[in-house]
């Protein structure tokens, strides 16, 4: 496939006070040098703990804030370059977890949804509405008239993912957007974004801490850890053999439904280091069973896993000569 996105070394600092009752500022590194291509027409997993980068990147894909370093190439175009945040924000369309935080309560749905096309200039946006609604299970003749609070929160998403399509996106930025939703009504819109994104040939960047449900919609997953990314590569292979320890320590913490297939990796402990003074070297050195010296003292790179290009992960293990203990037994496999 072609790549619709291509973000390269990605930086994203923000600046927050030290304390409470400190003048100093510090910086929290957010987002710390990320690179992923997203192809056309599939669907990328983003999965990590809260605060590990995954929302802060969605905004930079979106163009809700700007880069700090690094490049976005939206379908050929480089942002800054070809096309500025205005463009990149008409091309990429987000919905989010709260389902309410993003309708005006004020506005019929229809209304709604057809408010983003009326500015840009998009043709009969009321039409366009109404056929969206129908579209994404809403019977235009029963809901386009209500208000937000009449509707149920799945209702609401599905409003959300109508006004998502009305402004014509390629990429659709899914921020656990079926997370508050019950399991029953969770399945029915994960199927209908599946729908959707066949018949508008759409790309989409799902971003969830469930990591049962990003092996539902994910061609391939993206494994984030304090800004960085550790682990990259085809769901299927992921989810049979994690070749990150984090990767491992945070799947080992998924509700299996195959309990034939549970890892005897124990679950992780504690809480992520604080990202405004991350660990030298590999950033989980400091949870990870599998650290030596070397871990604190140099950063892995992206390392190939199985002679399979596609899957990357960073870690000193899969990385031949970097002087882990057990680098050489793996590089021998
Ligand atoms: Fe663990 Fe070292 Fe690999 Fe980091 S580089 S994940 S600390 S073994
Ligand atoms: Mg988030």
């Amino acid at each position: 496939g072609q790549p619709l996105i291509i973000a390269k070394d990605l930086k994203k600092h923000f600046p927050v006070r030290s304390g409470l009752f400190s003048r100093r500022s510090a910086t929290v590194r957010a987002v710390d040098g990320v690179s992923f291509d997203v192809m056309k027409g599939e669907t990328l997993g983003i999965v990590g703990e809260s605060g590990c980068g995954k929302s802060t990147t969605a905004r930079l894909l979106i163009g809700l804030i700007e880069l700090d370093e690094g490049g976005i190439i939206f379908d050929g175009d480089s942002l800054g370059g070809d096309i500025g945040l205005k463009e990149l924000r008409r091309g990429v369309q987000m919905v989010f977890q709260d389902s309410y935080a993003s309708l005006n309560p004020r506005l019929t749905i229809v209304d709604s949804v057809a408010f983003g096309p009326k500015i840009q200039g998009l043709d009969k946006p009321a039409e366009r509405a109404r056929d969206l609604l129908a579209r994404v299970g809403l019977d235009p003749d029963r809901f386009a008239q209500r208000y937000p609070h009449e509707l149920s929160g799945g209702q609401r998403q599905r409003v959300n993912i109508a006004r998502a399509l009305a402004m014509e996106p390629r990429l659709v930025i899914l921020d656990e957007a079926v997370s508050a939703l019950d399991k029953s009504v969770e399945a029915q819109v994960l199927n209908l974004l599946n729908d959707l994104r066949r018949e508008f040939g759409l790309t989409y960047v799902f971003i969830s801490h469930d990591l049962n449900v990003v092996r539902y919609i994910s061609d391939r997953v993206l494994v984030m850890y304090l800004g960085e990314v550790v682990e990259i590569g085809p769901s299927e292979a992921i989810y049979a053999k994690q070749a990150h320890p984090y990767t491992a320590s945070l799947f080992a913490a998924m509700p299996s439904m195959d309990p034939d297939n549970r890892t005897e990796e124990p679950p992780l402990a504690g809480d992520p280091p604080n990202p405004i003074d991350p660990p030298s070297g590999c950033r989980f050195h400091t949870r990870c069973r599998f650290a030596e010296d070397v871990c604190a003292a140099r950063k892995p790179a992206l390392s190939i896993i199985g002679g399979e290009e596609a899957h990357l992960a960073a870690c000193h293990i899969h990385e031949p000569g970097s002087g882990h203990s057990l680098a050489n037994r793996e590089a021998a496999q």
